[in-house]
C-alpha cells in the first residue's frame, strides 16, 4: 500500500515536473512581465486601446497611469493644459501625468514617455508609438519606489498630447522656473523604444531645434546619451544599442527635433533619447530614421543590396510601424515573434541598472 502511493507519488511529482519543463521557455523577468501587462492594459482592444489627443480615451490612459502610480506608492500630480490641436484646428485639453522619487539632494532626473497615439484612421494602436514606453516607465517606476532612497531623484512624466505638437512636453517645461529647472539634471525620453530593428540612444541635434523660436537655452550635450550607453553596453549583450553612424542631416548619434526631449534641450537640459528604428534604411526622405525595418512583408518590395525600396516611385510602405496599422502588438508578434518581450527586457536592464545605482552614474555624467 506504502508502495503503491509512493510510486504514484514518484509518477505524479514526474508528471508534474515534465510538464513545467516542457511549457515553461526561459523564465520570464518579473519587471518585464509587468511591463507587458501594462502594455495589454493600455495599448490593445482588451484594453484602452486607440487613445488620441484630447479625447475621451486619452483622458483614461491618463487615468490608467495615474492609478498605476498611485497603486506604486507615488503622491501624483495631474497637470491640465489647454492647446488647439494642430491637426483639426479645434481647441482641447490634455494632462500629463507627474511623479516623483525624491532625493536627498532635492535634484533629479526626469524620465518621460507620452501615452497618446494617433493614426486611428490607419488602424494604429500605439502598441510601439508609445504604449511600450509608458509600459517600460510604469515597471521602472515599481523598481525605484522600492530603492533606499539615494542623493538624485526621479521624476516620471507622462506626456499629453505629444503626437499633436509635443504640447504636454512643452507646457511640463514652460511652468518650470529658472530656479527649478537647475533642480533638474537631465531628462531622458522614451519613444517608439521597441517593435522595429535596432535600438538606439540618441543625444539631442549639434544644431538648435526650433524651440518655438526660443533657441537661448539650447543644449548640445551628449553626456546623459554617453553614460546610458556605457551602462547598456555592460548590461546588455554587445551591440544590443546602438548610436548610430552619421546620417543625410543627423550626424552621429544625434536626433531631430520630433519628440518630448526637444523642449527639455531647448531648456538647456542634456537628453538621452531611447528610440528603436533602423537609421541604416534609404527611405522616402533618406537616412533619418523614419523607416523602421527591412522586413519584407512592410515594403511593396525591399532591395537588401541598396538597404532601400527596390523602386522608390511605385514603393508604397516604406517599411513603416509607427503611426500605421502595423503598430498592434499581434501583427508586430507575428512579424517579430518575440521581439517586443525581448526588447522590453533589453530596455528595462537598461534602466534597472541605471536608476539603482543612480547616484554614480550622476556623478559620471556630471563629471565628465
Ligand atoms: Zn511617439
Amino acid at each position: 500500500m506504502v508502495l503503491l502511493i509512493r510510486t504514484l507519488y514518484l509518477a505524479l511529482l514526474a508528471t508534474v515536473l515534465f510538464t513545467a519543463k516542457a511549457q515553461d521557455p526561459a523564465p520570464l523577468d518579473p519587471l518585464t512581465r509587468e511591463a507587458e501587462v501594462y502594455l495589454q492594459q493600455l495599448a490593445t482592444e482588451k484594453g484602452i486601446g486607440i487613445r488620441q489627443a484630447g479625447t475621451e480615451a486619452e483622458v483614461r490612459a491618463a487615468d490608467f497611469i495615474q492609478n498605476t502610480l498611485e497603486g506604486l506608492g507615488y503622491v501624483v500630480k495631474r497637470q491640465s493644459f489647454d492647446y488647439i490641436n494642430s491637426l483639426t484646428k479645434e481647441p482641447q485639453t490634455s494632462q500629463n501625468i507627474i511623479a516623483q522619487k525624491v532625493g536627498a539632494s532635492g535634484r533629479n532626473i526626469i524620465l518621460g514617455a507620452h501615452y497618446d497615439s494617433t493614426s486611428a484612421e490607419l488602424g494604429s494602436f500605439g502598441a510601439v508609438d508609445n504604449g511600450a514606453s509608458i509600459a517600460v516607465m510604469l515597471a521602472t517606476a515599481k523598481l525605484v519606489a522600492g530603492l533606499e532612497q539615494q542623493e538624485y531623484g526621479v521624476t516620471f512624466v507622462a506626456f499629453g498630447a505629444e503626437e499633436v505638437g509635443l504640447i504636454g512636453s512643452y507646457k511640463f517645461v514652460q511652468q518650470i522656473s529658472v530656479a527649478q529647472l537647475d533642480t533638474y539634471l537631465g531628462m531622458i525620453n522614451l519613444d517608439s523604444i521597441v517593435g522595429s530593428d535596432n535600438l538606439y540612444i540618441h543625444s539631442a541635434h549639434s544644431s538648435p531645434y526650433d524651440c518655438k523660436g526660443n533657441t537661448k537655452r539650447y543644449m548640445f550635450d551628449t553626456s546623459l546619451r554617453d553614460q546610458l550607453f556605457k551602462v547598456a553596453n555592460s548590461v546588455t549583450q554587445k551591440n544590443t544599442f546602438e548610436i548610430h553612424s552619421g546620417y543625410d542631416s543627423y550626424p552621429k548619434g544625434e536626433t531631430g527635433g520630433w519628440s518630448d526631449h526637444t523642449p527639455f534641450a531647448c531648456a538647456g537640459l542634456p537628453i538621452g533619447n531611447f528610440e528603436s528604428t533602423n537609421f541604416a534604411i534609404n527611405g522616402q526622405s533618406g537616412k533619418d530614421g523614419f523607416s523602421q525595418s527591412t522586413h519584407s512583408s512592410l515594403w511593396t518590395c525591399f532591395d537588401k543590396k541598396n538597404m532601400s525600396a527596390c523602386d522608390r516611385e511605385s514603393e508604397k510602405k516604406w517599411g513603416k510601424i509607427w503611426h500605421t496599422k502595423n503598430d498592434q502588438l499581434d501583427i508586430l508578434e507575428s512579424l517579430f515573434p518575440g521581439r517586443i518581450r525581448q526588447q522590453i527586457s533589453d530596455n528595462l536592464s537598461v534602466f534597472r541598472a541605471f536608476f539603482t545605482q543612480l547616484d554614480r552614474h550622476i556623478e559620471a555624467m556630471i563629471n565628465k
